[in-house]
């Protein structure tokens, strides 16, 4: 074992070292290099993780940096971008200490790590082989396009923005333009997230300085600290460029939460991030992207103004986007004449982009198995099952009989916010699974005032349970799925009646206290704000009546605009979101057939020109219970 390792070490360090001549002229014609890892003392051609060879010191030759070499190469006609060769640079201080200390005294840092292996024979070798290794990824001429991100038009018009910056940032700071020098992409895995960020650097023509959160996870402290800082130079050397933080929340997440701490490496990372973001002139050409899945365990501190001040939700696709997402993936494959995407694209609700790629390669690889020469339906469909029984899928299959009871579910709200004279506007109704939430209506206040008068409440509460009594119209039987909605009108209906004094039974008198129950004062008196048993059932009585009234209330209006309820149902069934139009179409009495069609119309519009739709930006939205952050959620983290 020692001696497989130290062959290894000596190998890599010895055997393939050239000078830079035979190095450039191996380049040249060199299939088998896959990656470039450079640093101030050495630069290594690799196949994968194996070392071809490598040029000691290049900066003897004057190339100190990427940018002088990668100009050096396009002049003798080696252009890496072209073959796609990546180029990643280590630490420059790690390497020093490889590259120095090892031929002198290699077998002693050798004999080391064996000891250390062998000491602690599980888990920390691997970290300690790693130490210092600068995993920062720099790609130049980026050939992902925002034509290879499908079936995302918003997003897109709002990252165009961001292409033009990095096309001409004069232009903008001429101006006085402030461009967000941050932009967090905010969504479920697999939606594309890494995918937009590279697509606007191609878009753009800008290198790609990449870096993974988890990276600096499991570091020693300081080091962390140390490559954000190297990162962040070596983007200002190279502006106009992006710096693209994956899975930020790996550092990024709230500070100081947890008892005994013990997170000083993230937390000294996370705020070597917030000082370098902070070191900004705006007018700099560098963007920082970074994408999480959750943003809410995120660190304030990250979202203020000067950093990520601008989020972007990228969401599971829409029937749609499924298909276009499809089409982008068949491009280069091999597709009977009988497959039809539409089809696919219906039966494959609640998939991720990743995992509509996912099943198009599957089903290729059955294809050619069977020695087939086109991909057939039967091979889609095998491939949709082979995804489903993927390990993470499996909670979240969206069969039809799920999809139609959500259509209903969220219909019930959307009416009942239409019908309801205070509730506000619908935005946008959807079946798609968002967070915890099978699927969500959103609404749109139409002006700025905050006020919340008795009447919106009771038509809030009203518009809250049109989910649960859709279902006990329609399918009579209820689901869980509504347990947001429930705790959400029990405790409007309960702040009404003890801090709002809008009960006449109990008056205008304040029961409950908003303050937190701190651990060691006195419970009994804290807890129920000293008022009698007699009091407390009153309360409760109250709560209960107002709740019941809302709900024979919404339970009437559906009734009698049970047409709507089904016609809503099935366009959301079939078209999975529907905004404002659809809906005050659908409320005017329109059949579902007709509004299907009328929205057919406009996507063959809008597929000529995918930059011609004009939206007002979305920030204002106010979403509905289904998306309340419940307890527990706040919690879990
Ligand atoms: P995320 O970073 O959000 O987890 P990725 O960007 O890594 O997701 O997406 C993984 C892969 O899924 C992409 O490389 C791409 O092949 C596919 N994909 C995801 N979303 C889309 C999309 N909207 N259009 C085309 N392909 C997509
Ligand atoms: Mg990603
Ligand atoms: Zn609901």
């Amino acid at each position: 074992m020692a001696l497989v390792l130290i062959g290894i070490l000596l190998s890599d360090v010895f055997e393939n070292s050239v000078s830079f001549t035979t190095f450039v002229e191996k380049l040249k014609t060199d299939e088998r290099v896959s990656d470039i890892v450079f640093d101030s003392y050495k630069i290594s051609a690799m196949d994968g993780k194996k070392t071809l060879y490598t040029c000691i010191a290049p900066s003897a030759y004057g190339f100190s940096d990427f940018a002088a070499l990668d100009a050096y190469l396009q002049g003798v006609g080696i252009n890496l971008a072209e073959r796609g060769i990546y180029v990643s640079f280590e630490d420059p201080n790690a390497g020093s200490i490889w590259s120095s200390i090892l031929p002198f005294i290699g077998v002693v840092v050798v004999a080391l790590i064996f000891w250390l292996i062998m000491r602690n024979a599980s888990g920390a070798n691997s970290a300690a082989m790693n130490i210092g290794k600068n995993k920062a990824h720099v790609q130049n001429n980026l050939k992902v396009r925002f034509s290879d991100v499908a079936g995302a038009e918003e997003e897109k018009e709002e990252l165009q923005e961001i292409v033009e910056f990095l096309k001409s940032p004069k232009k903008f700071s001429n101006l006085g333009a402030r461009i967000p020098s941050g932009v967090l992409l905010v969504g479920p895995p697999g939606t594309g997230k890494t995918l937009f960020a590279k697509a606007v650097a191609g878009e753009a023509g800008v290198p790609f300085f990449s870096v993974s959160g988890s990276d600096f996870v499991e570091m020693y402290v300081g080091v962390g600290a140390k490559r954000v800082r190297d990162l962040f130079d070596m983007a200002k050397r190279n502006q106009p460029c992006i710096i693209f933080i994956d899975e930020i929340d790996a550092v990024g997440r709230r500070r100081g939460a947890g008892l005994g701490g013990g997170h000083d490496e993230r937390e000294q990372t996370l705020n070597q991030i917030l000082v370098q973001m902070d070191g900004f002139e705006s007018n700099e050409g560098i963007i920082i992207m970074a994408a999480t899945n959750r943003a809410d365990i995120l660190d304030p501190a990250l979202l203020r103004p000067g950093r990520f001040d601008r989020q972007i939700n990228v969401n599971l696709p829409d029937v749609k986007g499924r298909e276009q997402i499809l089409k982008v993936h068949a491009r280069n494959k091999p597709m009977a004449a009988d497959v039809n995407f539409k089809t696919v694209a219906r039966i494959t609700a609640g998939f991720s982009g990743a995992e509509l790629a996912n099943l198009l390669n599957e089903a290729a690889i059955l294809a050619a198995r069977k020695g087939k020469k086109l991909i057939g339906n039967l091979e889609l469909y095998d491939g949709i099952n082979k995804v489903l029984m993927g390990p993470q899928k499996k909670s979240r299959v969206v069969t039809e009989s799920d999809k139609r009871c959500t259509a209903y579910h969220e219909s019930g709200h959307a009416i009942l916010a239409c019908l309801c004279k205070h509730c506000d506007p619908v935005h946008e109704v959807s079946i798609i699974p968002r967070g915890r939430a099978a699927g969500y209506t959103m609404t749109r206040p139409e002006t700025d005032d905050n006020d919340v008068s008795y009447n919106k409440l009771v038509d809030n509460i009203c518009m809250s349970l049109g989910g649960r009594v859709a279902e006990e119209l329609v399918i009579h039987d209820v689901t869980t799925g509504a347990s947001a909605d429930i705790q959400h009108v029990s405790e409007i209906a309960r702040r009404m009646v003890t801090q709002w004094g809008m009960s006449e039974k109990l008056g205008l008198v304040a029961y409950d206290s908003d303050q937190p129950v701190f651990m060691g004062m006195e419970y009994g008196n804290q807890s129920r704000g000293g008022y009698s048993q007699e009091t407390a059932a009153a309360i409760d009585a109250e709560v209960r009546r107002l709740v019941a009234e809302a709900h024979t209330r919404a339970t009437k209006l559906l009734k009698e605009n049970r047409a709507i309820l089904d016609n809503m149902s099935r366009v959301l069934v079939e078209k999975e979101t529907i905004y404002t139009e659809e809906v005050s179409m659908l409320m005017q009495g329109m059949g579902y057939q007709e509004v299907i069609d009328e929205m057919e119309k406009r996507e063959g519009r809008h597929e000529s020109n995918p930059f011609a739709r004009a939206t007002e930006p979305e920030k204002e939205h106010v979403v509905a219970e289904d998306e309340a952050v419940t307890p527990e959620e706040k919690t879990e983290e």
